[in-house]
């Protein structure tokens, strides 16, 4: 069933540390080996040994469409007949700048990126410098992508290796970052009490999905606000998942809070690579050229980067589409609720708008504490089932399962199904 996949994977392992190029798709967390997946439409993936799958990670974030949507390819074919990197200024760099700080408010000047991680990376360091301070907060099992300053109890792949802290971060460079607990803000403002003058930036996504997914109390972001207006600090929304994710802007535009930073990326490079990161026009203007925090980048506001993400937003711009996306997934998340009760299963399933998780825990989870009563082995026994069953989830526990604009409901009957057989299997 894996044969050329296998083959591929045997080959990877000699020229690729792990056989891959990020960890968490090795699928180590599910005692599995990886596939190599030859063409990707709608809500399917298809693999090199020809073999069908519903796809519930969409890259992990960005593809809130589906696969290959034809105005996203159309575009960006089009747009390469005029060339892939000028190296200078385009017309889509501005026009999808505008169309994020038109969407966000908090954002009234973005600087485009080519990766989550350089978003975050940088906007850390503005804070730094219009601060005058050096460290930072984040909260345990947030991630914020592989910048030295976020390695230190970080989700995602780190959180499914049990990594707390990546070796090559220096320890005067970790001593920067203080760690918070997530919906706890009594766990802030201790830190705060202590440190205070040192603090530059509490980062934080404003809902956590790199755990699983963990969804924020509206007084825990309120609080955090509040906390660090009171200290001269920044709050930065890490929103590379959650933007244009759950409506068209951020969550902030959802809870109402309103950071000082936003990070982006995923979706708004419509499946090509992009990141960015913007706030008020008077702590934007300290980046270079306007001012000497420097960051730079060759690839920075690609064109077809650019224009895969305006023709994504545009078409997010359809008001009925965040709708029936949360219906979709309301509908399957309740199905998948009763079909674990039948079996006398009461596992947590979070959800929100299209993202969900099934935590192997019976507790509710609002915590990172809470993410940690997860049974892995059962996740990783399950997981194998739904695999051979054509349902593909994302390779580990501590990851959040999206669902696309390209899912129908057969495929919701044919993840229920597949959900009820790998059940039976395992019990
Ligand atoms: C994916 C992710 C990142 C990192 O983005 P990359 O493009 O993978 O570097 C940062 N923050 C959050 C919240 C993410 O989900």
């Amino acid at each position: 069933m894996f044969d050329k996949s296998g083959q591929l994977f045997a080959e990877a392992i000699n020229y690729m540390p792990g056989g891959v190029n990020s960890p968490v798709r090795a699928f180590k967390a599910v005692g599995m080996d990886p596939i190599f997946i030859k063409k990707a439409q709608g809500a399917k993936l298809y693999d090199v040994d020809d073999n069908e799958y519903i796809d519930f990670i969409g890259s992990f974030g960005p593809l809130i469409l589906g696969h290959s949507h034809p105005d996203v390819i159309n575009t960006i074919t089009d747009v390469a007949q005029d060339g892939t990197s000028y190296g200078a200024p385009n017309i889509y760099e501005l026009e999808l700048a505008k169309l994020i700080c038109e969407a966000i408010p908090s954002i009234e000047k973005v600087r485009m990126v080519n990766s989550g991680t350089e978003a975050t990376m940088s906007a850390i360091r503005l804070a730094r410098a219009y601060t005058g301070r050096n460290k930072i907060v984040k909260f345990a099992g947030c991630y914020h992508g592989h910048a030295d300053s976020f390695l230190i109890k970080a989700g995602s792949g780190l959180l499914t290796a049990g990594i707390p802290a990546s070796p090559g971060v220096p320890a005067n460079h970790a001593e920067h970052t203080l760690i918070a607990e997530f919906n706890d803000l009594s766990s802030v403002e201790k830190l705060f009490k202590e440190q205070r003058a040192e603090i530059a930036a509490v980062i934080v996504e404003p809902v956590a999905a790199n755990m699983g997914l963990v969804l924020p109390e509206l007084e825990f972001l309120q609080g955090l606000r509040k906390i660090t207006e009171l200290t001269g600090a920044l709050l930065i929304f890490d929103e590379v998942i959650t933007g244009f994710r759950l409506k068209y802007g951020g969550f902030q535009n959802i809870c109402g809070v309103s950071p000082d930073l936003t990070t982006l990326g995923k979706i708004i490079g419509g499946g090509l690579p992009v990141g960015a990161y913007g706030g008020s026009r008077e702590i934007m203007n300290l980046i270079a050229p306007e001012g000497e925090v420097y960051q730079a980048g060759t690839l920075s506001g690609n064109p077809l980067a650019m224009a895969a993400g305006i023709t994504t937003l545009k078409l997010l711009q359809d008001p009925d589409i965040y709708d029936r996306l949360e219906v979709l997934t309301y509908l399957l998340t309740n199905r998948l609720k009763n079909v674990f009760e039948e079996k006398d299963l009461y596992y947590e399933i979070n959800t929100l708008g299209s993202m969900f998780t099934i935590f192997f825990t019976e507790q509710t989870v609002t915590s990172y504490n809470d993410v940690m009563t997860s049974d892995t082995a059962k996740y990783a026994a399950f997981y194998q089932e739904l695999f051979k069953n054509g349902v593909y989830f994302p390779p580990a526990q501590f990851e959040t399962c999206f669902v696309s604009g390209a899912h129908e409901l057969a495929d919701i009957d044919k993840t229920v199904n597949a959900v009820q057989k790998a059940l039976e299997k395992i019990l």
